[in-house]
């Protein structure tokens, strides 16, 4: 598949955080709120924003925390200095 994103999700993308989301690491249990835009975690959820272009505001570690639930510290301690992947 390889349709292009409709105006919305292009319009979505960037638009002011206007919820937070909490997320809680799988690993420790620890707990964080990103402020995001609710249409952008829809369109990101729905696979139409890439994780990059919804959570920009955010640092790579906390994309990655909202993506796979596994907090920054919990990262480095499993995987090192190793780069993850985008
Ligand atoms: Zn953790």
């Amino acid at each position: 598949m390889s349709e292009p994103p409709d105006d919305n999700d292009a319009a979505a993308s960037g638009r002011p955080a206007d919820i937070a989301v909490l997320v809680i690491c799988d690993r420790c249990g620890d707990t964080q709120e990103f402020p995001i835009s609710f249409p952008v975690f829809i369109g990101w959820a729905a696979r139409r924003i890439p994780v990059q272009d919804a959570f920009a505001h955010l640092s790579a570690p906390e994309r990655e925390f909202i993506k796979s639930q596994v907090c920054p510290a919990c990262w480095t301690t499993q995987f090192g200095a190793h780069r993850h992947h985008v």
